[in-house]
């Protein structure tokens, strides 16, 4: 049977985050959607072009004029996949502050209520000026990814590197996809976050960092500390001793690009006596997460190595059979799989 606190933690980490998730999701689609794929189709157009007019691919251009004709194909592209790039990601990203700050705010009444068994008043919520300058950056960010694009296209520089030249101006200028994608996504957090410290100024209560079960080894390290609601994250802290002390303390997550972590409400007059509280169910979670090394793909197997290195040697507190998991991993190297197990026994 699961704790009052286990309950709001799955909440959090699950339909709360899902509910961010498909706001970051719409944003995104509406500045970029359908771009990745027509700089693939502009790329395919140029290697079209090239063979066209030189022969082959890895033909050198031939004379100034059939060069001239390839690199005003390029620019004809870049200019057309650009134009109104920047307003488009502007417009979506400000459609989507408020209703992610008031989806801060339902979520963060929510919690409040679970953890209190009181209803908790909704703030309107709050933008700061910080985020709307965001979105009106964004136009700017797009023209000069844009220009950088351009530069590349030099006669001389396409005629010495040859098709790869030639592609290299597109592949720069597809950069802006990414870009543009971590920025908004982080943006919408930002937002999101805003809303629920908002409901927990309102409660006069403090703020516990909330990972996800398969998160980094710095964000882990994070899980179930409490601070003041105006007060920061300390910065540096991670599991692997190898990444540790290379961060500025921090207001709320995200912590990184793609970082899912939340911030939620937390007072020690809620913690129900003998039973794990919010925080600690957290660390446990965390401490459980580094020593079976469940993490994403995008990690390197190194650091879980080294993370769960580090959490035996320091106490892991955890249950024999998960110790003697952590040991083997790190005896053998690398953990065989790292992926969280969403159900069954694995889960808890
Ligand atoms: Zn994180």
């Amino acid at each position: 049977m699961p704790s009052r606190d286990g309950n709001v933690i799955r909440l959090i980490q699950g339909p709360h985050t899902e509910a961010v998730q498909a706001i970051e999701d719409e944003t995104i689609d509406a500045a970029v959607g359908g771009l990745d794929a027509e700089f693939t189709k502009a790329s395919q157009e140029t290697v079209t072009l090239w063979v066209q007019l030189f022969g082959s691919p890895r033909a050198n251009a031939g004379d100034d004029r059939l060069l001239t004709r390839v690199l005003a194909a390029i620019r004809e592209a870049i200019d057309r996949l650009f134009k109104g790039l920047g307003f488009r990601a502007r417009t979506a990203l400000e459609r989507a502050l408020k209703p992610a700050a008031a989806l801060g705010v339902s979520q963060g009444a929510q919690v409040l209520t679970l953890l209190t068994g009181r209803p908790a008043p909704r703030r309107s919520p709050h933008l700061p000026w910080a985020l709307r300058r965001v979105a009106n950056s964004l136009p700017g960010l797009a023209e000069e990814q844009r220009r950088s694009a351009l530069s590349l296209l030099k006669p001389a520089l396409v005629r010495r590197l040859g098709l790869t030249g030639a592609l290299a101006a597109i592949g720069r200028a597809r950069g802006v996809v990414g870009r543009l994608k971590a920025t908004l996504s982080q943006t919408v957090n930002e937002a999101v976050n805003e809303g629920i410290a908002e409901q927990i100024r309102q409660a006069g209560a403090r703020k516990v960092w909330i990972s996800e079960r398969d998160a980094c080894t710095a964000c882990l390290a994070y899980a179930g500390l409490v601070v003041d609601e105006n007060a920061d994250f300390p910065g540096g802290l991670n599991w692997d001793p190898g990444q540790r002390g290379r961060t500025d303390p921090i207001a709320t997550p995200p912590r990184h690009p793609h970082c899912r972590c939340r911030i939620a409400a937390w007072d020690d007059d809620w913690a129900v006596p003998g039973i794990p509280s919010m925080p600690e169910v957290l660390q446990r979670e965390a401490r459980r997460s580094v020593a079976r090394g469940w993490s994403l793909p995008s990690e390197s197997n190194a650091a879980r190595i080294r993370a769960a290195r580090e959490l035996i040697r320091t106490g892991p507190r955890l249950p024999k059979s998960v110790v003697e998991f952590a040991s083997d991993a790190v005896r053998a190297g690398r953990f065989e799989n790292r992926t969280f197990p969403a159900t069954g026994p694995g889960a808890g």
